[in-house]
């Protein structure tokens, strides 16, 4: 894992509404379900999401959702939609055992030889094949390789995509024996809200599940995080990346609120900033044009953008 893109990465998640932009879950687990009685004491059981990313494989794959049905973890898979439309009933059979879908592109091209248009027409097809093969609407998208630009990340928040990256990653991909990857499960230290990145192209992945167990955690999907109700912190205040700020953010366009002011505001925080200004100085140059046709409203109503308006 690149430390300065990962630290990138969970600057933007700083100022990102979680249902947006996802590396982390929320600090605390769910109250009630994620609780163990050990020796008449209440302990909360770190909730950690596994992702499983270049599936499916006719293979690995539904091995892998036996392990998750005898061990009663969910999971959240990335498919690639090329591979789903090959092994339509692996996809199928992940979204009838409760795992989430969602969607890794069509062809899993390589990130900096494929154009936003390509990227976003890769994200639309894979899109409806999904929601086609497990009737449910696939809001999840994991880019290859994680690597978004500014406008790949604008196209999905239009789309009203959730960009899920991850927090822990074993480089399965790179292991060449099961032994290496339970060495790196016997290690890990699971926190509350941790993703953790594993390949179902590959066949090492089913060997950690059973380690993983034992630690006590308890494996929700991604949509379980984004779909509870935010908790109220002790100070009234809510956790970075909260979707409090849904309500009065991007989604107020939907319900009749007032137009935004055609002004975008900066964040004065954080090393994502780079990142937001290049965003923003494109919708700003593109006002009028296609892309994204109405972001620069959208961004303005964002409340992470304060003290500076871009320069028209
Ligand atoms: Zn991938």
């Amino acid at each position: 894992m690149n430390p300065v893109r990962q630290a990138i990465r969970f600057a933007m998640q700083s100022v990102c509404p979680r249902r947006r932009l996802l590396i982390r879950g929320p600090r605390r687990p769910q109250p009630g379900l994620s609780v163990e009685v050990v020796s008449g004491r209440s302990t909360a059981r770190p909730e950690i999401a596994l992702t499983f990313d270049d599936g499916p494989h006719p293979e690995h794959t539904p091995r892998l959702l036996d392990e998750l049905a005898r061990l009663d973890m969910k999971a959240t898979f990335f498919v690639i939609g090329f591979d789903a439309a090959l092994y339509p009933d692996v996809v199928r059979r992940m979204a009838r055992e409760g795992h989430a879908v969602g969607n890794h592109t069509w062809m899993h091209t390589e990130p900096t030889e494929t154009g936003t248009v390509q990227f976003l027409e890769e994200i639309g097809r894979t899109r409806s094949l999904l929601e086609d093969l497990t009737g449910t609407e696939c809001t999840l998208v994991r880019p290859p390789k994680g690597k978004l630009t500014p406008a790949k990340l604008a196209g999905l928040w239009r789309q009203r995509q959730t960009t899920v990256l991850w927090s822990v990653d074993p480089k399965d991909y790179q292991m060449k024996s099961e032994q290496e990857i339970t060495a790196w499960a016997e290690l890990l230290q699971c926190r509350q809200g941790d993703v953790i990145l594993m390949h179902d192209s590959r066949p090492w992945a089913v060997s950690t599940l059973a380690r993983l167990a034992s630690t006590g955690v308890r494996a929700v999907t991604i949509p379980e995080w984004l779909n509870r109700k935010p908790a109220a912190q002790p100070d009234g205040s809510r956790e970075p990346g909260e979707a409090g700020s849904e309500e009065t953010g991007m989604d107020s366009g939907d319900h009749g609120a007032e137009p935004a002011p055609a002004t975008i505001r900066l964040p004065d925080r954080g090393t994502g900033r780079g990142l937001f200004e290049e965003l923003a100085s494109r919708c700003s140059r593109t006002r009028s044009g296609s892309f994204p046709e109405d972001g620069l409203e959208e961004l303005a109503t964002l409340p992470m953008y304060r003290n500076q308006q871009v320069p028209q």
